[in-house]
């Protein structure tokens, strides 16, 4: 099935880099208008850009670091500005910093925490409430099976992405009346910067334990997010969806 989002408004964070540039690529490819935010990278914002020809037209960049909630609340303010209500939110931004939890520096914790958990607050509290007034919106979040699995020296990152995983479940149920789904995409191994840092005998042993025996494309990610983000899949609510290669 092919997905339509013309008219519609898709918020992607992280949007302009590896799995969050293929979503909004996605996003654009099905009619829809976009807007990718990112933290710092103005380079790679740019790049993104400009690889996209005439469709760029329905693409709106802003940097907006998701932890930081009046920031989060200016941008929505901005985009209310323009006329954009979204109708779609991705919660993809995200980083590791991965250690041993006893050697962990309380800046590692907080900061993934933050990232994860603080920002998928904070940018859903302001679209919820856009979204309740349209009685419509999708809310997907990308989280990860290091959340329900746990891996040594990612202690940090778990708490964060089971953490998304329960806000998802316990948002759902609030706004499900109000004509808006709240779920989780959870991919594998994704080769992306984010996991470019591996050394090659751990990529491999990563490899080996995936029973397709390789890594996943952010395009494979994306499809998925396109699926729930969908006017058809509006009976799909609080669940996890897994794109895993069968971890
Ligand atoms: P990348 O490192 O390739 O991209 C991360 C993106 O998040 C960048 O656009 C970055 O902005 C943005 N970002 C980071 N911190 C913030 C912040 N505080 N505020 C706003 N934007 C921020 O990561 P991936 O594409 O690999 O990961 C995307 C999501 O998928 C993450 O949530 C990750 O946890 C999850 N995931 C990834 C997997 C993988 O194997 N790659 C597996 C499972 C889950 P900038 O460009 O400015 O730095």
């Amino acid at each position: 099935m092919k997905f339509d989002f013309t008219d519609q408004v898709a918020i992607v964070t992280g949007g302009t880099r590896g799995i969050g540039r293929a979503i909004s690529t996605a996003f654009l490819s099905a009619g829809g208008r976009v807007i990718a935010t990112y933290l710092e990278n103005e380079t790679a914002a740019a790049a993104f850009q400009s690889s996209l020809g005439e469709q760029s037209d329905r693409l709106s960049l802003f940097p907006v670091n998701v932890v930081d909630y009046q920031k989060v609340e200016a941008f929505y303010r901005e985009i209310d500005k323009q006329g954009l209500v979204p109708d779609v939110l991705v919660n993809n931004a995200g980083i590791r910093k991965d250690g041993v939890l006893a050697m962990m520096p309380p800046g590692d914790w907080s900061k993934v925490i933050a990232t994860h958990l603080d920002g998928t607050y904070n940018m859903t509290k302001f679209a919820i409430k856009a979204m309740i007034r349209k009685r419509y919106g999708r809310i997907v979040t990308i989280t990860s099976p290091v959340g329900k699995y746990g891996f040594a020296g990612q202690a940090n990152y778990a708490a964060a992405k089971a953490g998304q995983v329960g806000l998802t479940r316990a948002l759902s149920k609030e706004v499900a009346s109000r004509g808006i789904t709240v779920n989780c995409v959870s991919p594998g191994f994704i080769g992306t910067d984010l996991i470019a840092d591996l050394p090659e005998k751990q990529r491999q042993y990563y490899i080996d334990q995936v029973p397709l025996k390789r890594f996943g494309k952010p395009e494979e990610v994306a499809s998925c997010v396109l699926f729930l983000a969908s006017r058809e899949s509006g009976y799909i609510n609080g669940t996890t969806l897994e794109v895993t290669g069968g971890l």
